[in-house]
């Protein structure tokens, strides 16, 4: 008889380690708190806008990328129709310039010499960075753990011509590597790659495969996007539970059984798998009482993604002509929160989807980060009256900032929709309202934190508490690993089933 697995969150780990766990014949029954599945990767209605949180650029969504052969396991990507910006982002100061970071690296290369020509040298690096890293690939059919030395040996072999680029850059964040050029603009450009205490090896390798167009915005954003992985898990037979919020996993002589719901509800299983939240599962599902050095080093000491003040318009009007991503300087610095003063704005124009907003109209959003989730969450929890009113300041502030850069906002405001860091913890339950789980720094570097706990058997960890970095791909991969592990536990092969159309056959694939 084939064993049951339960997976505690519909995320998209929780839902890739699902679908890859029935493809092997797996009883999988997910318990996702929320009444929707995908996680933070998930898009809501507003009026008569589709708001999107998540979803920039989808690595993999070429097939110059292998990530394309995981999605492809998963969901028919020749179904979805991807956007290649032509410009990653778009950074303005206050005297009106502008540097355009083409996706294209040549393009790129050309922008950056005609704005900042003092920086030639750098700049020729950077670009030649980034071509070099287009042709690397990480073909992962394999858990890191069941690697052999063959295996290791291969992917050493694959890694091996880009070992300098790794060596000069790894140990760089975005806003060090920044201070090596001189014109201010393109330092501020260079900072706000992405995080700026991310390693620049990251940034690097995000254009690199945006120069190679796999790494593409899918129409229809997140949610559309996250229906797809959980209508194929449906598919493949396997259950998922809403509002379902898992409080305790129950454990038996260092084994995992089952977990117990906030109703008090029991179920057991052959193997429990968490791709919530990291940090409760560890210290309130599990009551601290297994862990591993790795997991209780970062919960120490280890950087995370911030939270966001995320505020979603919609505006009546289009912004032909505009960027899709831009960074531009308020006039006056804003104060988000008594922790938190932000100098510049980043505006998203979505008029790149037409899914997301009426004919003629606009969904603009703007990422604010903070890492003072308290002052959020006290405030909506003792407060929220109080909350109320600085969610509308916020608004108020942004709407008048991009009345400064745009124009003609206010007159054409049909919707307003503000997220804080509180509203992360109530939908996700993710540690201090973080978006992305671990930072990818010089410090801490990429490698993957253990999926196992010491002391608890029949146990696995996925999702963007383990895999470092986050991201779609990460974290699918993650779900994938896990399955791959508890097949391996089990003894019998791993296959995978890609999707067909309705009436041919699946045929399947045995991996290891
Ligand atoms: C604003 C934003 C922009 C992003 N942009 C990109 C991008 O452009 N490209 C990219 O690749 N990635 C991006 N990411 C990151 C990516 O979306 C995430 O890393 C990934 O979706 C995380 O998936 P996950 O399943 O690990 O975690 P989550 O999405 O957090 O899923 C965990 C699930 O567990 C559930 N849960 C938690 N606790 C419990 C419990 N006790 N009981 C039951 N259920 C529980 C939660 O409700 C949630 O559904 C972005 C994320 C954000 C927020």
């Amino acid at each position: 008889m084939k064993k049951k697995v339960i997976i505690i969150g519909g995320g998209m780990a929780g839902l890739s380690a699902g679908c890859y766990l029935r493809m092997n014949g797996y009883e999988t029954e997910i318990f996702e708190m929320h009444n929707v599945p995908g996680g933070v990767c998930t898009s809501w209605r507003k009026g008569d806008y589709m708001v999107d949180l998540c979803v920039h650029w989808l690595v993999g969504s070429g097939k110059a990328n292998s990530f394309y052969n995981r999605w492809n396991e998963l969901i028919d990507m020749g179904n979805i129709r991807f956007v290649d910006h032509e410009e990653y982002a778009r950074v303005e100061d206050e005297n009106g310039n502008f540097i355009r970071l083409f996706t294209n690296a040549n393009r790129l290369e050309e922008e950056l010499l005609e704005k900042a020509p003092e920086d030639e040298v750098e700049i020729r690096r950077f670009t030649n960075a980034i071509r070099r890293l287009s042709t690397l690939d990480f073909p992962s059919e394999k858990a890191e753990e069941l690697a052999n030395l063959w295996d290791r040996m291969k992917m050493a072999w694959n890694i091996l011509p880009y070992m300098g680029l790794f060596g000069r850059y790894m140990r760089l964040s975005n806003k060090d590597y920044a201070q090596r050029f001189k014109n201010p603009l393109l330092r501020k450009a260079v900072t706000n790659l992405f995080e700026p205490d991310m390693t620049v090896i990251f940034s690097m390798m995000t254009l690199a495969w945006m120069h190679n167009k796999t790494a593409g915005y899918p129409i229809g954003g997140s949610m559309r996007f996250a229906l797809k992985v959980a209508s194929r898990y449906r598919r493949l037979g396997g259950k998922i539970h809403f509002d379902s919020r898992v409080e305790k996993i129950l454990t038996e002589n260092g084994k995992a059984t089952g977990i117990q719901l906030a109703d008090g509800n029991r179920h057991l299983a052959d193997y429990v798998i968490s791709a919530a939240d990291g940090y409760s599962t560890v210290y309130k599902m599990l009551d601290g009482r297994y862990n591993n050095p790795e997991l209780q080093k970062a919960f120490e000491n280890r950087p995370t993604f911030p939270s966001l003040v995320f505020v979603a318009l919609g505006i009546g009007r289009a912004f032909e002509g505009e960027p899709h991503s831009l960074l531009f300087p308020l006039c006056t610095p804003l104060m988000v929160d008594p922790e938190t003063t932000i100098k510049d704005l980043y505006l998203r124009i979505h008029h790149f989807d037409p899914t997301l907003a009426p004919e003629g109209k606009t969904l603009l959003s703007v990422m604010i980060e903070t890492y003072n989730y308290p002052f959020w969450q006290k405030l909506h929890e003792e407060a929220p009256d109080q909350y109320r009113a600085e969610k509308q300041r916020i608004a108020d502030s942004v709407v008048h900032a991009l009345e400064h850069r745009l124009g003609d906002i206010s007159a054409h405001l049909e919707m307003v929709d503000v997220a804080t860091p509180a509203t992360f913890i109530h939908y996700t339950n993710n540690w201090k309202g973080s978006f992305e789980g671990w930072l990818a720094t010089p410090e801490t570097g990429m490698q993957q934190i253990p999926r196992k706990l010491d002391g608890l058997e029949n146990f696995y960890l996925c999702g963007q508490w383990v895999a470092v970095g986050g991201g779609l791909p990460t974290v699918l991969l993650s779900g994938r690993d896990v399955a791959q592990l508890i097949c391996h536990e089990d003894g019998q092969p791993f296959v995978v089933t890609p999707p067909v159309e309705e009436g041919k056959h699946e045929k399947s694939k045995i991996i290891h």
